[in-house]
């Protein structure tokens, strides 16, 4: 095994699982996202968790993953959340695969395609209700559209979904009614024009936890199962109880005693200011260490922060870790996680290199074996 590595605890997925379950109130289904690899942590262990917790739906981003779930054995109904396009019907058709719907001209190709299949294909409908991303623009044209849709002897409208822009906005929820306001008002004008949907979800982790009300038939958390923070706002909320499932570890690669003075790097981008010991971490850039951690981040041994020195190198990186007590090569460095009373969460190492922690978790968990705890 590899020196540097992602230790993921189901344990920690579980529960966060029990805990958004039991923010839902039956009948409200639960739907797990688990595309880009379960955020990194590894689609196949974390579906098991969900489904034995009982999710009872699973999403996936593009269809090669939900192929991936079946491939598994899962026989859950999977939503492709992206589009889905005329060359990947087929592969759809032949998985039992829900792609999301936004124009009559996908549906139709569709509706050919299981036709010539002999199937019935489940679809959900998507709308943008503020996202300006994929979905049909609420009004008379999206009307016309769906019932067009709904029309289709060999398509099944199973569901109606759409996606808040700033669900994770604690202090002003005010574009998020109105997204769940267009939403609703638009599935009403449906059913009063006798298009009834049976799933209509909109509700991403954020608003899982914070609006009971908008869960509607269905709820669709993704960052929340891994225990990530939907951005600082929602840090410390009462009642938010999210445990962040992954760790990034790594063993000491290197000590080595320099004179001050000494330039740390590529570039020599930091110089010694005191004799000091360099200690030298086996992950890099690559391993999604990213660049602009150089001199700035900082990683956890014998507990105490540890800065990164120099600039980050492809697959390895230095720290000063002049302050500590007899440090040793093989001795465990923390990246992300916890050491002794410390700690380095996933959103403050993805602050350091501005970005979020969804980006540096799925880049992370790539080249480096997950480890299951
Ligand atoms: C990724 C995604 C989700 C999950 O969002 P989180 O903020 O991770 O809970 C839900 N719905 C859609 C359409 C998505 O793309």
């Amino acid at each position: 095994m590899r020196a540097a590595w992602a230790e993921v605890s189901l344990d920690q997925i579980r529960k966060n699982v029990r805990y958004l379950m039991g923010r839902t109130t039956p009948p409200t289904k639960l739907m797990g996202v688990v595309k880009a690899n379960g955020y990194g942590h590894g689609v196949i262990p974390v579906a098991r968790v969900l489904e034995a917790e009982g999710a009872s739906y699973f999403a996936v981003a593009i269809p090669q993953e939900g192929i991936e779930l079946r491939d598994a054995g899962f026989r859950e109904p999977i939503l492709i959340l992206g589009r889905s396009f005329d060359e990947d019907y087929p592969l759809v058709l032949e998985y039992d695969l829900m792609p999301a719907i936004f124009s009559a001209e996908q549906a139709r190709v569709l509706n050919e395609g299981a036709a010539k299949a002999g199937k019935i294909a489940s679809v959900h409908i998507k709308i943008d209700t503020g996202m300006a991303r994929l979905g049909f623009v609420p009004g008379p044209e999206a009307m016309e559209e769906i019932a067009r849709i709904a029309a289709m002897p060999n398509i099944r409208i199973e569901g109606i979904f759409s996606h808040f822009a700033t669900a994770s906005s604690v202090r002003d929820d005010s574009y998020c009614r109105g997204q769940f306001a267009k939403f609703t008002s638009f599935t009403d004008e449906l059913e009063a024009a006798g298009i009834k949907i049976p799933l209509k979800h909109i509700s991403n982790s954020a608003a899982a936890i914070l609006y009971p009300e908008m869960q509607l038939d269905m709820v669709r958390p993704g960052m929340a199962v891994y225990g990530l923070y939907a951005g600082p706002e929602f840090m410390g909320l009462p009642g938010v109880e999210v445990y962040p499932a992954m760790e990034i570890k790594a063993k000491l690669a290197s000590v080595k005693r320099v004179p001050s003075g000494t330039k740390i790097g590529y570039d020599g981008t930091f110089e010694t200011k005191r004799e000091s010991l360099i200690g030298v971490v086996p992950m890099g850039y690559v391993d999604g260490v990213r660049r602009s951690l150089g001199n700035k981040g900082a990683v956890l041994l014998h507990g105490r922060r540890c800065p990164i020195v120099g600039k980050v190198c492809m697959d390895q990186f230095m720290i000063d870790i002049t302050d500590l007590d007899d440090p040793r090569e093989n001795d465990e460095v923390v990246i992300i996680g916890r050491q002794e009373g410390e700690y380095i969460s996933a959103e403050e190492f993805a602050e350091s290199c501005g970005s979020v922690s969804i980006e540096v978790l799925c880049q992370l968990g790539r080249r480096m074996p997950l480890v299951y705890k």
